[in-house]
């Protein structure tokens, strides 16, 4: 069965002290770090980022866990896949800690720019391969793996005759093994072609090896995950989450370790972000659409009409629910940015909205209630953004003097853009920060020129640089305290 976090946690709304708070305990799949990083990387940083800033604003103690996978290996269907981390060390002539260095500090930096916060701590494969050992070591001790030429598999038919292997994806072992490929390299030391490895043992040619009691060799894939996790968060912690790719076999796989090295499953809740689609079809780099962050950023890629903001991504993705596909298109980050730059005015336009004596509006309170109830139910992002919406459109309709909102209300919605809009989705007004500085710097230069030649009693000119600005839209206000502008 699928556990997402729909009920229990995310519903509570309590705010608790920092004395009380309670603790959660999150880990999420991070990359594995031999290339840049896509689309899809940003969607699955992205959603659990939204999760570990909602569970914070909740008032929740976060460990939020997301590893660097640094051991090479591994596609998805296959336990013996290239090597893509060492036939890229081998093609540039690196260390393969020199690519997995440069290519985690581009990850960390086009999450930066997505504005995605960075986890409590991301441990790397290759600093926990001791811990990994022990684990494999305790599955050789419970009976559930075997040793074959220095590798050691996990025996997954032991397994399912105590437990099920396939309780999270609902795959059915028997089914499994009558159609996982037997083509792959090394597949003939497995008992059944269901089994993964634990332990492989090195070829010669391979650089990143460990000694072992059974070979110098490298961990399996699904274990470092299983492994970092119970380290850092325990033997049973409350969300795992992942992209939906990852439930099988990685995430399966996880369970039965855990189930065998701690007597548990290894968390409360599994959660996992769909996929992103180019025209309803699977991305992929050999499909020639697997478009890159910082080609997002540069407009750099054939698909792209444009350039787009790391703000625009982020405000796409967040636009769908993190369990819907999402497909890409040009129609839909453009969309996208132009409702970000609306929601964006609004909030400027908010901030200078003048109150009336009137009513309490409650249509303010039911925008506000139905945007955390959004997010209670299963983080609905989209769901929320369009409650966003509704309070610009009325902020627009005050603004257009067509509505009245009194003192109490205006507060009410800056509250509510400042902690959903900032806060919890992290959106951010690219805008303000760089061109507003620069903005505010230069009309503050003109307005103190203008005040130098006020005080020469040069009234012409400073008549003048104030009628430049009003025509140019920024209206020059001289108070008791000095002079006042309006954008
Ligand atoms: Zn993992």
């Amino acid at each position: 069965m699928l556990f997402t976090i729909y009920s229990t946690l995310a519903r509570k709304k309590e705010i608790f002290t920092p004395q009380n708070a309670p603790h959660v305990g999150m880990y999420v799949c991070g990359p594995t770090v031999y290339g840049d990083p896509h689309l899809g990387h940003a969607r699955s940083a992205i959603t659990f980022d939204l999760l570990f800033r909602y569970l914070a604003f909740l008032g929740y103690k976060v460990r939020y866990v997301r590893n660097i996978t640094d051991v090479g290996h591994l596609e998805n269907d296959s336990d013996y896949g290239d090597d893509k981390l060492l036939k890229k060390a081998r093609l540039e002539q690196l260390e393969p800690m020199e690519i997995a260095k440069y290519y985690t500090d581009r990850y960390h930096d086009m999450m930066d720019a997505l504005n995605v916060r960075r986890p409590s701590i991301e441990p790397n494969a290759s600093g926990h391969i001791m811990e990994q050992i022990d684990m494999v070591q305790q599955i050789l001790d419970a009976g559930f793996a075997y040793i074959v030429n220095g590798s050691v598999y996990f025996d997954v038919i032991k397994y399912n005759q105590q437990y099920r292997y396939g309780q999270l994806s609902g795959r059915v072992v028997e089914d499994l093994l009558s159609s996982t490929r037997d083509n792959l390299e090394g597949q003939e030391e497995k008992r059944n072609s269901v089994d993964f490895a634990l332990w492989k043992k090195a070829q010669p040619e391979h650089i990143m090896r460990w000694r072992s009691p059974w070979s110098e060799g490298f961990p399996g894939w699904h274990l470092e995950c299983s492994a970092m996790g119970r380290k850092y968060l325990g033997d049973k912690f409350d969300i795992h989450g992942g992209g939906m790719d990852l439930l099988f076999p990685h995430h399966e796989s996880e369970i039965a370790q855990s189930q065998i090295a701690n007597g548990d499953t290894p968390c409360q809740y599994w959660m996992h972000n769909n996929m992103i689609t180019v025209n309803g079809q699977k991305m992929g780099k050999s499909l020639g659409n697997s478009i890159m962050l910082d080609e997002f950023f540069t407009g750099s890629h054939p698909l792209l009409a444009q350039a787009y903001t790391p703000m625009t991504v982020r405000f796409f993705i967040l636009q769908a629910h993190y369990r819907s596909t999402l497909d890409f298109s040009n129609d839909a980050l453009q969309a996208a940015e132009k409702g970000l730059k609306r929601l964006m005015q609004a909030v400027k336009t908010l901030n200078n909205l003048q109150p009336s004596a009137t009513d309490d509006n409650n249509i303010i309170k039911n925008i506000e209630t139905e945007c955390y109830d959004a997010l209670n139910d299963d983080l609905n992002s989209p769901i929320a953004i369009s409650q966003l919406f509704e309070a610009v459109r009325i902020i627009n309709s005050v603004a257009d003097k067509k509505e009245k909102l009194n003192a109490n209300d205006i507060e009410r919605l800056k509250k509510l853009f400042h902690n959903v809009a900032f806060d919890i989705l992290g959106l951010k007004d690219e805008q303000s920060g760089n061109q507003n500085e620069l903005l505010n710097n230069l009309v503050k230069m003109i307005v103190d020129l203008r005040q130098q030649s006020k005080e020469k009693k040069d009234w012409e000119t400073s008549d003048n640089i104030r009628k430049q600005l009003t025509e140019l839209g920024i209206t020059v206000k001289d108070t008791k305290d000095g002079t006042e502008w309006v954008v």
